[in-house]
């Protein structure tokens, strides 16, 4: 769900721990909270995660609300969306774990597929906005998110009040507002705008389960568009008493392989796909961006640096647990490993996640519109 950064002064760059203190900017700057004060909560209410414990979901807005509900026993959703712009790749995978996360404590997951937005802002033909919405739903439900616990949509193919809602929404902002949010816009996106809006409050509705909280993870650049949805939940609130502000969840961008910007289906030599052959993932994992010194001596004598290689942020946000993870981390830093060994080693590790995941893949694309209604165009 893309949305117009908006910090000045300052350039977000999410990766690496020499650029954290940038994450802290965001806590001052947009009145954001840590969610390490919130760690030992979340683990008593969810289990253990990596996503925060490796401060990977680096911050919040009302997730103390959030659990509050979760644990008195109230009624509470978690809304996310994915723009079926191009394959799915690791960086959704990120969003993905997030989902089940939160299915574990009982909590109802809405999954929009964003077809609206991917149509006005990356025109894609609708023709692969549907083949590519079957196959992410495919690839959730692969990965362990529980289609019981999920309702999955697309935005052109939904319930009334959903559209009632987005109409409604609409009503209530300036366009001097949403031009100090996103700037110059084309009629398209302001629509895809308030269609998020509804994919955000919908489910406090009473049409679709009068949840009582919902939370959404998103990443730090799409902050503006929760700060307007809060605005428009309260600006609705006489017209449509119950529906309350969204609670929000912040993580960190996935790099991309080259170590550049946010990993991106737009960018093909940035990503891994869950559903590319593996012999292309694995070269293109041998070719990744690494924190590894110029000459195999240098880095027995000053050692590698974890922080800035996208090995490491593979192991760190997907393939490794944490024993291992420190061992390598340490090993590395020490110079006590080299990159090639280390990238024929992280090679196996997405080999054998790849292989088990496509298989299960394979095995749900062929019913997955039991999961998820097409619209006929
Ligand atoms: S040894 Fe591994 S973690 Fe360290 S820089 Fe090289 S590839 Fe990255």
């Amino acid at each position: 769900m893309g949305v117009v950064l908006f910090m000045e002064n300052f350039r977000l760059d999410p990766w690496g721990h020499v650029l954290i203190e940038e994450y802290e900017k965001l806590f001052k700057f947009f009145g954001l909270s840590p969610t390490k004060n919130l760690l030992e909560r979340i683990e008593r209410i969810g289990g253990k995660s990596k996503l925060y414990s490796r401060g990977i979901v680096f911050a919040h807005r009302d997730l103390d609300k959030f659990l509050n509900t979760v644990e008195h026993g109230g009624k509470a959703a978690l809304v996310t969306g994915f723009m079926p712009s191009g394959p799915f790749h690791f960086g959704h995978k990120m969003v993905a774990d997030q989902i089940i996360y939160f299915q574990n404590m009982g909590v109802k997951a809405f999954i929009a597929m964003a077809d609206a937005e991917a149509y006005a802002v990356r025109k894609i033909p609708r023709k692969k906005l549907l083949e590519n919405a079957k196959n992410y739903v495919a690839n959730l439900i692969a990965l362990g998110v529980d289609p019981k616990r999920a309702v999955f949509y697309m935005q052109t193919n939904y319930e009334p009040a959903y559209y009632r809602l987005a109409q409604m929404a609409s009503s209530k902002v300036t366009t001097s507002e949403l031009k100090a949010i996103y700037g110059d816009i084309e009629p398209g996106k302001v629509i895809a705008i308030f269609t998020q809006v509804a994919d955000i409050l919908h489910p406090t509705l009473e049409e679709f389960g009068k949840y009582k909280i919902v939370v959404v993870p998103v990443g730090p650049d799409q902050d503006p568009h929760i700060r307007l949805t809060r605005d428009i939940a309260e600006r609705l609130g006489t017209d449509i008493p119950g529906l309350s502000k969204p609670a929000s969840t912040y993580h960190k961008l996935m790099r991309g392989l080259d170590g550049g910007e946010k990993m991106s289906s737009s960018r093909p030599e940035s990503y891994i796909s869950l559903n590319e052959p593996i012999e292309i993932a694995t070269s293109k994992l041998m070719n990744a961006y690494t924190g590894g010194r110029p000459t195999a001596d240098e880095q027995r004598r000053f050692g590698g640096v974890p922080d800035k290689c996208m090995i490491y942020e593979l192991y760190l946000y997907h393939l490794l647990d944490d024993d291992v993870l420190r061992e390598i981390y340490d090993k590395c830093r020490n110079g006590r490993i080299l990159c090639g060994e280390d990238k024929r080693f992280a090679a196996r590790l997405l080999r054998d996640f790849l292989d088990e995941h496509q298989r299960k893949f394979n095995e749900i694309i062929n019913v997955v519109e039991d999961y998820i209604e097409l619209p006929k165009y």
